[in-house]
C-alpha cells in the first residue's frame, strides 16, 4: 500500500505503526507486589487515597500554636503545654493560652494558627507575640497534599521511584501490577562475533543484541537472549521455535531483506503469519512483523542504526502497549536547522541531530554528519532525531525542522 508521498510499494510509517498496534494484545495476568518491589511495573488498578495526607492539621514551623482570638485581647499568652511530632498535646487550652509546637506536630484542637519561635519573646511561661498574625498562618491543613478518596495513580501508570514514595505516604503496602513481559532476542549472521572473541577475516562484532537488550531492560521486561544464530535454515528455525515457546515477543535482527543468506523469511513463512514490509522510512526500510504461534514477532534490519531506529520508533511502542502502559509521549520541537540536510522525497527520515542552545538563546539543531545506516557512532553523538516527512526534499541551513528529543531509552 502507498500514499501520495511514498515511493511505490512502500508502506507509510504511520500506517505501519497503526497496522502493528492493531495486532497487539496487552497482557492480562497480574501479580500483587509489595511496593518496595514494584518499581517500573505497570499498575493494574487505580489507586485512590485511603486517607488524607497529611492526616491531621499540623505545624509548618517550630514555634507556638494559639487561637487568633486570644491575640485580639493581649499580645502575651501563657504557655500551658507542648505538642511534638508523634506526641500531640492531649489537654485543653483556653483563650489567652498557647502551646509550644514543633514542625509536623499535630495542631491542638484549641489552636488555629502558629507563630515561628524567632518572632516571639519568651519570659518563662509568658510568650509575647511581636508581630500581627493572620488566621491559619504556618498551619498545614489535613488533606492539603492529597484528599481521602482522591485518585492518585491510574491503571496503566508505570511506577517511578517518586510514585513508590507516594504509595508509602498513603500507607499502601501492596499494589496489583501487570506481570513482566518476556522478550526473546536473536541476532542472525555468520559474520557476527561477540565482543571478547577474535575477529576472523570478514567478521564484525555483534552489537544489535547489546543495544536492544539494554533498551529492553529500561523498558522493564525479562530478556531471553539467544545470542548469535548462524545463517542456517535449521539453526534459525530451532531458535525461533524455542523463542516462541518461552516469550511474549520475539525480536530478531538481520536477514529480513532478500539477500542469499537471509533465511529468516523462509523460516518465518513456515512458522507463522509474518508480514515482510518495506516501510517508507530511513533508516529501516525492511521490517517484518506478525504472529508466531504463541508470540508476536518483530524482525529488525541488521544494520545497527536501522535496527535501533525501527526498534525505538516501532517495536518499543508496540511493547509498551503490550505491557498495558500509557503510550509513550515523545517530546517534539520545531527548531531552526543550522546545517544543510540531504534528503530525497519518498521516505520519512529519522536523521541524527544535535540540539543546542544557540547564541541568541534559541534552540538550534545540526546534523551529526554522515547518516549511513551502519554508523552507530552517529547515534551516540546525537541527542535527537530530525524527523523529515516523506514528501520533504533537501533542507537548507536556516529552515525550521521537527526534532524528537531522545527519550530515556536512548
Ligand atoms: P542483514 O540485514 O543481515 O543483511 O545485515 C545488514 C548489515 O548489518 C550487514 O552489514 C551486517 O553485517 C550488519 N549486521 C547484521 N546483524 C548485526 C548485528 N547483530 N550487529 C551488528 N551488525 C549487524
Ligand atoms: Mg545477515
Amino acid at each position: 500500500m502507498s500514499d501520495c508521498c511514498s515511493a511505490p510499494g512502500l508502506l507509510p510509517f504511520s500506517q505501519a505503526l497503526n497496522r502493528m498496534l492493531e495486532q497487539i494484545t496487552p497482557v492480562t495476568e497480574t501479580v500483587v507486589l509489595p511496593i518496595s518491589k514494584a518499581m517500573n511495573f505497570v499498575l493494574a488498578e487505580n489507586i485512590a487515597s485511603p486517607l488524607n495526607v497529611p492526616p491531621h492539621d499540623n505545624s509548618a514551623m517550630d514555634g507556638y500554636a494559639f487561637s487568633l482570638a486570644s491575640l485580639k485581647k493581649s499580645e502575651t499568652l501563657t504557655l500551658v503545654g507542648r505538642s511534638m511530632a508523634g506526641s500531640p498535646f492531649q489537654g485543653q487550652c483556653q483563650l489567652g493560652e498557647c502551646i509550644r509546637i514543633m514542625t509536623g506536630a499535630k495542631m491542638p484542637d484549641c489552636c488555629d494558627s502558629v507563630e515561628m519561635q524567632e518572632n516571639v519573646y519568651v519570659d518563662n511561661d509568658n510568650i509575647t507575640f511581636l508581630q500581627d498574625k493572620t488566621l491559619g498562618s504556618h498551619v498545614r491543613n489535613a488533606g492539603e497534599d492529597i484528599r481521602q478518596g482522591q485518585q492518585v495513580l491510574k491503571q496503566g501508570h508505570k511506577l517511578s521511584p517518586v510514585d513508590i514514595g507516594v504509595l508509602a505516604s498513603l500507607g499502601v503496602a501492596k499494589v496489583q501490577v501487570y506481570r513482566k513481559l518476556k522478550v526473546a532476542l536473536i541476532a542472525t549472521g555468520d559474520e557476527l562475533k561477540l565482543p571478547g572473541q577474535a575477529l576472523l577475516s570478514g567478521d564484525i562484532y555483534e552489537s544489535n543484541s547489546f543495544v536492544l537488550s539494554a533498551m529492553l531492560e529500561k523498558l522493564h521486561v525479562d530478556v531471553i537472549n539467544f545470542g548469535i544464530i548462524e545463517d542456517d535454515f535449521e539453526a534459525i528455525k530451532a531458535a525461533f521455535i524455542s523463542a516462541d515457546k518461552q516469550a511474549d515477543a520475539v525480536i530478531s535482527s538481520g536477514g529480513v531483506s532478500v539477500g542469499d543468506a537471509d533465511y529468516t523469511k523462509t523460516v518465518l513463512d513456515d512458522l507463522g503469519e509474518i508480514g515482510f514490509w518495506k516501510i517508507a522510512m530511513k533508516p529501516g526500510k525492511p521490517f517484518a512483523f506478525g504472529k508466531l504461534p504463541n508470540s508476536v514477532f518483530f524482525g529488525l534490519p541488521g544494520n545497527p542504526v536501522s535496527a535501533l531506529v525501527t526498534f525505538h520508533q516501532l517495536a518499543l511502542v508496540a511493547l509498551t502497549k503490550m505491557q498495558n502502559a500509557q503510550s509513550l509521549k515523545r517530546t517534539m520541537l520545531q527548531v531552526k536547522c543550522s546545517s544543510d540536510l540531504r534528503k530525497s522525497p519518498g521516505r520519512m527520515d529519522f536523521q541524527r541531530g544535535v540540539l543546542t542552545v544557540g547564541d541568541a538563546g534559541d534552540n538550534v539543531v545540526s546534523s551529526t554528519g554522515s547518516q549511513g545506516s551502519g554508523i552507530l557512532s552517529s547515534l551516540a553523538q546525537a541527542n535527537c532525531f530530525i524527523i523529515l516527512p516523506s514528501e520533504q526534499g533537501k533542507v537548507k541551513a536556516g529552515e525550521t525542522v521537527t526534532v524528537q528529543l531522545f527519550d530515556q531509552y536512548l
